[in-house]
């Protein structure tokens, strides 16, 4: 495989998140991470930030969804307390106890409700994941702080995308992305 062949293989990793491995092997990096520290979060231009496995980056919906996984005392529907390992469970995707649940299931299965449902659930998820990509993904574009070490002044990208230019990155990962959303959207 040629260094082109290599670089695009590269490219197609952007969306199964092997992109942020680069700070383990990156240089010229440490100069963003002066004010804040590894798990610090703060707010800059309207937006919530962290500093994970060294890289700055934005707060995402799913670090959004991680806090909110902190399991309640009680379930805010039926007020019984989530002690229990599958109310603990059915918490970090529904929001609500195991009893409530499987009724509100019973309940969609009774009336026909619960294929479209799920099917909605997954198809929200998928999205959400997407969406995530995209936007590491334009952190990582953008952030010329980020990419200090890594850029030339013509714009080349130099690092572990061999040489490739910052406008080729993005038409890739559009590609990408249009595919992956044309997947999902044929659910
Ligand atoms: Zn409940």
């Amino acid at each position: 495989m040629g260094v082109l062949g290599s670089n695009i293989d590269r490219v197609k990793n952007i969306l199964a998140g092997d992109y942020t491995s680069r700070t383990k092997s990156g240089v010229g990096y440490s100069k963003t991470t002066t004010d804040h520290s590894e798990g610090d979060i703060w707010e800059e231009n309207g937006k919530k930030w962290t500093i994970k496995n060294g890289l700055r980056q934005p707060i995402t919906r799913f670090d959004i969804a991680r806090i909110e996984n902190i399991v309640p005392l009680a379930c805010p529907e039926c007020s019984k307390p989530l002690t229990h390992y599958l109310d603990t469970r059915s918490w970090k995707t529904t929001k609500k106890c195991f009893d409530c649940v499987v009724a509100e299931e019973t309940r969609m299965r009774a009336d026909g409700t619960f294929d479209a449902y799920s099917k909605q659930l997954y198809k929200e998820n998928a999205l959400a994941w997407l969406e995530e990509k995209r936007q590491q993904f334009e952190l990582f574009i953008n952030d010329e702080e980020s990419l200090k070490g890594f850029v030339t002044e013509n714009g080349t990208i130099e690092d572990w995308y061999g040489k490739i230019d910052k406008t080729t990155i993005k038409q890739k990962f559009e590609e990408e992305y249009k595919e992956f959303k044309e997947k999902i959207d044929s659910l």
